[in-house]
């Protein structure tokens, strides 16, 4: 059993209203993976009398961050392929140094993820919502300390649906999830996978409790070809997919066209939703979907501001990625938290830690196991050292947060399930 001490605890997860959780002075009693215990030190140590002090004085402890949306496999292509102005080319030409890499053998994928991974937990993202293509990837995932979501990304347009079938029942029948690890279901977006496709991911994730997630509302370019059935991505998509260009267009706005589409009632993490319509605002407010914001990747494409403080209004879970390395500096979620304050200063910092944290637990549906600092939750848990004293922030530790987002600061200790997988 171990007692944490810290300067200040942020729980991150409050009843409907109220600020987030703070507790100065504070403690957190890890026993089996789990949180036991939280709250003022000195009652914890009354209580637990025998459990082993880590002394974190100085510092704040806050739950483990969640990036939701990334794909680990892409990290060897860290800022390998600049925009230009045109999404399409721009997929074209990452397709291109992919193969490119591989086939040069420029990295080695294994020493790739593996350093993702490194540089995730680094930076104090504790969960992963990976999306990748195949098992390799998560089979060198499961041998790192850090907890994720695997999402299996399933393509196709055309109107046998044999090939995925076969495909997604393999990624379950072989996937075996472990303590941290867990199987999601993906299919990549409304322009590269029929409705048949969604259905198909939807029906599986329910028979099989498992997460789901697709990328939507991304590019204008999406937009064209649902609406009109024209445009960039079905020249692209008939080039590169020997795809026969036989596909009945939805005439829709892409969340207008998801929403209807028949879902088996499965709530969907939507990565990304750039281009929303008030309409389809509305529609999207009161269903159980999440959205993915990931805003450095948003900035690298240059969209238009992202609607997400629209969506927080309406009640709409909203969680942070970083999106691949491709598109992005870092896989760090403490970075994109940083970007946030700086672009949107008047945002509530306790909404950008809630965002980074029990938002994405929510939307990755481990809500139950982490996200906030609870009793019963498994204890994944960062701390981050301060600079001034404890009495120096206030009774509300507003200017703790404050002080995280507005410096640079990284984790000196970074716990998953109960196991300090770094310290300074
Ligand atoms: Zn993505």
């Amino acid at each position: 059993m171990l007692l944490i001490r810290c300067d200040w605890l942020f729980e991150a997860e409050v009843a409907a209203g109220a600020e987030v959780g703070v507790v100065t002075e504070a403690g957190v009693v890890v026993e089996d993976g789990k949180v036991a215990a939280c709250g003022e030190f000195q009652l914890l140590r009354e209580r637990f009398g025998s459990a082993e002090i880590l002394d974190l004085s100085g510092c704040v402890v806050l739950p483990g961050l969640i990036n939701a949306h990334t794909h680990l496999e892409l990290s060897g292509l860290r800022e390998q392929v600049a925009y230009e102005g045109d999404f399409v080319d721009w997929v074209d030409r990452l397709g291109q140094a992919r193969r490119q890499g591989k086939k040069l053998g420029q990295w080695d994928l294994e020493e790739v993820v593996q350093q993702a991974c490194v540089e995730s937990l680094r930076s104090g993202v504790t969960t992963v919502g990976d999306v990748c293509f195949g098992h390799r990837v998560w089979q060198m995932l499961a041998q790192q300390k850090i907890r994720k979501v695997c999402f299996a990304e399933v393509f196709g347009l055309g109107d046998d649906l044999d090939e995925q079938r076969d495909y997604l029942n393999k990624c379950i029948e072989q996937t075996q999830p472990d303590e941290l690890l867990t199987l999601g279901l993906s299919p990549h977006a409304p322009y590269s996978a029929q409705s048949g496709v969604y259905r198909l991911a939807a029906q599986l994730g329910r028979e099989h409790g498992l997460a789901l997630t697709t990328h939507l509302a991304e590019t204008m370019e999406e937009i064209e070809f649902l609406v009109s059935g024209e445009g960039p991505w079905r020249n692209y998509l008939k080039k590169m997919f020997n795809w026969d260009g036989d596909f009945e267009r939805p005439g829709k706005m892409p969340v207008e066209y998801f929403l209807e589409m028949e879902l088996a009632e499965q709530d969907f993490l939507l990565a990304h939703v750039n281009y929303i319509t008030f309409d389809e605002l509305e529609l999207l407010r009161g269903r159980g979907h999440s959205v993915a914001y990931c805003p450095r990747s948003h900035n690298f494409f240059g969209h238009p501001v992202h609607p997400f403080q629209k969506m927080l209004e309406l009640g709409i879970n909203v969680c942070l990625g970083t999106d691949s390395l491709a598109s992005n500096s870092s896989l760090s979620i403490l970075d994109e938290m940083r970007f946030l304050r700086r672009e949107f200063p008047d945002l509530d910092v306790g909404a950008i830690l809630r965002m980074a944290t029990i938002n994405g637990a929510k939307a990755l549906q481990l809500d139950d196991k982490i996200g906030s600092i609870r009793v019963g939750k498994e204890a994944d848990l960062i701390a981050l050292p301060l600079v001034k004293k404890a009495a120096d922030y206030g009774s509300n530790g507003a200017g703790v947060l404050e002080e995280v987002l507005d410096s640079e600061i990284l984790p000196g200790m970074v716990m998953v399930r109960g196991e300090i997988v770094r310290q300074d």
